[in-house]
């Protein structure tokens, strides 16, 4: 028999409203194995179970996803194919819903790994995608919330004083989406999608939309990141996670190594989850929580954890 499943996060970090998070990611999980299930690709399959999460305003990615400094959005998302090491990634676009579909296109339509800003937003335009606010109130209201609170130090210095209120609101991320699939064909694939963190100053750019970084997929594995970018990108998180797969290890003991790693090395907080090709799945963070959500061909229902 031909085996198939999908894995999905929600972002590493607190999930106060704990019931949406899990809905969240339950939800999105079903998408992608509805198209697993019905023979679908796994390309299909991380698309539509991202593009569901991106549309959720409760995560920090498209709608709803976390404002720069200057209370703006820039999204970062990526896609990566295991079996033929093809990766498209957008970063720093402001105004488009399912960044994850235009990552997709870069991937498909272009031979380019890697389109940022302004030249990304052409394409996407070129592409047929429309532009639209996605600025939600509820992250209005935190940003303004947290300058009002902050004038006074505001006026002392600037930079300063956006990297002290996100070590002071703690909120240097949360709730990025990912997904891992395997099709039954064999195909393994790994996406991505984030507002990154929290006061980011405008042009930076995370580990989303980095290849081994947020996201990695090569013949054995596929894995996707979440969390301090700074730090997964340091280093290259899911690619160590998908080489030690190669060398015979299991996702979970792959994602927990990776974890450790990272936190050895830079102090830094992050989850990230896997997938085998042969249908193992793996996640692990050193945060508070990471819902995760995942399912393959056997399993009565969705399995929701990390949360
Ligand atoms: N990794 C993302 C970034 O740093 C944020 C997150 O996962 O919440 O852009």
């Amino acid at each position: 028999m031909k085996n198939f499943g999908i894995i999905v996060h929600g972002g590493a970090g607190k999930h106060i409203n704990k019931n949406q998070a899990k809905e969240g990611v339950k939800v999105a999980c079903e998408r992608g194995y509805e198209i697993l299930k019905s023979g679908g690709n796994a390309v299909d399959a991380v698309c539509a179970a991202i593009v569901e999460m991106e549309n959720n305003p409760y995560f920090n990615a498209g709608f709803g996803a976390a404002l720069t400094a200057t209370g703006g959005v820039e999204l970062d998302a990526s896609i990566m194919d295991g079996k033929t090491l093809r990766f498209g990634a957008v970063a720093a676009i402001s105004n488009f819903k399912n960044p994850i579909l235009i990552a997709r296109k870069v991937m498909e339509r272009t031979d380019h790994v890697l389109l940022v800003g302004k030249g990304a937003e052409e394409f996407a335009l070129l592409e047929g995608f429309k532009k639209v606010n996605l600025v939600s109130e509820e992250r209005l209201k935190l940003y303004f919330k947290i300058l009002d609170g902050e004038k006074e130090e505001f006026k002392k210095e600037m930079s300063k004083t956006l990297k002290w209120i996100r070590e002071k609101y703690g909120i240097f991320a949360g709730s990025t989406v990912g997904a891992c699939a395997v099709d039954e064909s064999g195909n393994i694939v790994s996406g991505t999608s984030t507002g990154g963190i929290f006061f980011k100053l405008d042009g930076r750019v995370g580990d989303t939309p980095c290849p081994g970084c947020g996201t990695y997929a090569n013949y054995a594995c596929a894995a996707s990141a979440t969390g301090l970018g700074e730090a997964i990108m340091r280093v290259t998180l899911t690619k160590f996670v998908c080489d030690k797969v190669i060398e015979g290890i299991s996702p979970y003991e792959a994602c927990r190594k990776g974890i450790e790693n990272l936190e050895k090395l830079t102090g830094g907080k992050a989850g990230v989850i896997a997938i085998s090709t042969n249908l193992e799945f793996g996640y692990y963070m050193n945060t508070d929580s990471m819902p995760v959500a995942f399912i393959r061909n056997g399993y009565k229902k969705v399995k929701i954890e990390g949360i």
